[in-house]
């Protein structure tokens, strides 16, 4: 990854190569910590905009409430300390990672009165699944891994800890030639991938699954809101993995993955084996609105100059 000059940790703008901790961090034994993924886009008018910054931040502190973190700051700090970020580092476009975790105090699983410490890190960061995956689609398996139970890991939660789950599933679907793991919730209904929603399009009804057991992914209400205002049905349903091989056309959402298409599942070529006109439509128009093209959608960006 591409380094930057400084890292915000706890409210101090930090050169980069000193924002450290101690190896006997809490978070890092346990997995106590919670992070947002947050994008910024450069804009024609020569602005940048961050993509739904308030949502990510709200999200944030219902991770940290969910987990009985207490984080000293409103979701309007979060967003100022994430913008304050982009500009130290002059960042026109790219990655934004905050993160609150359990820091160095005592160890055992309770975290007890160990400090909670925040960073905000930003870097530009291209496709998460490749140019190429945007514009062709990418192959994905069915994982071995079951998306945790709703009673195990709180997906609600973007919590670190909840990733051990992803990253099983992510390095069985790249050991065995797959880019991206489809995970089936613990019902057998398919649920998310390892940091992605899905949605799969047949006789042009959109469909995708419900909140049950996934993260709310803020990509997705996005794709939500803005596949009804141009005129889809769209169905929040469960859905089994053979309805999934039958789609006309799926794709994921994610902050880092955008909207990426799916062009096959287990060895079934979805589709026409590419990126179909509905998944090719909503990706141009989510584009436009990131990037400010489309004034209807303006309350969902926050813009800065750097
Ligand atoms: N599910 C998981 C498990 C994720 O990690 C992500 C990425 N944050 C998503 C879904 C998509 O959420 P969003 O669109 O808010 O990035």
């Amino acid at each position: 990854m591409q380094t930057m000059k400084f890292i915000w940790f706890d409210g101090k703008m930090v050169p980069w190569d000193q924002a450290q901790v101690h190896v006997l961090t809490h978070a890092l034994h346990y997995g106590s910590a919670i992070f947002e993924g947050i994008r910024a886009y450069a804009c024609a008018d020569g602005t940048s905009a961050v993509f739904r910054l308030e949502d990510h931040c709200k999200r944030m502190l219902n991770s940290a409430k969910i987990l009985r973190m207490e984080l000293p700051y409103s979701a309007e700090q979060l967003g100022e300390a994430c913008i304050e970020t982009l500009k130290a580092n002059k960042l026109p476009e790219g990655y934004i990672r905050p993160l609150s975790f359990v820091g160095h105090g005592e160890m055992g699983v309770y975290p007890g009165n160990n400090p909670v410490q925040t960073i905000i890190a930003v870097w530009p960061w291209g496709a998460y699944l490749g140019a190429e995956a945007l514009e062709k689609g990418i192959r994905v398996k069915t994982s071995t891994f079951a998306r945790s139970h709703v009673n195990t890991c709180m997906s609600k939660a973007k919590a670190s800890g909840n990733y051990i789950n992803s990253i099983l599933a992510k390095i069985e679907a790249k050991e065995e030639g797959f880019d991206e793991a489809v995970m089936l919730d613990t019902n057998g209904f398919v649920s998310e991938a390892t940091g992605e929603n899905i949605f799969i399009v047949r006789d042009g009804v959109i469909k995708t699954t419900p909140l049950t057991s996934i993260l709310g992914g803020i990509t997705r209400k996005s794709i939500v809101a803005l596949a009804r205002d141009l005129g889809y049905t769209v169905e929040e349903q469960q859905f089994t993995r053979d309805e999934f091989y039958i789609a006309d056309e799926a794709f994921f959402t994610g902050t880092a993955a955008e909207l990426t298409p799916i062009r096959e599942l287990d060895h079934r070529r979805i589709g026409a084996g590419h990126a179909g006109p509905v998944t090719k439509h909503l990706q141009k128009e989510f584009f436009k609105v990131a990037k400010g093209e489309n004034p209807k959608y303006a309350g969902w960006l926050h813009h800065y100059t750097v």
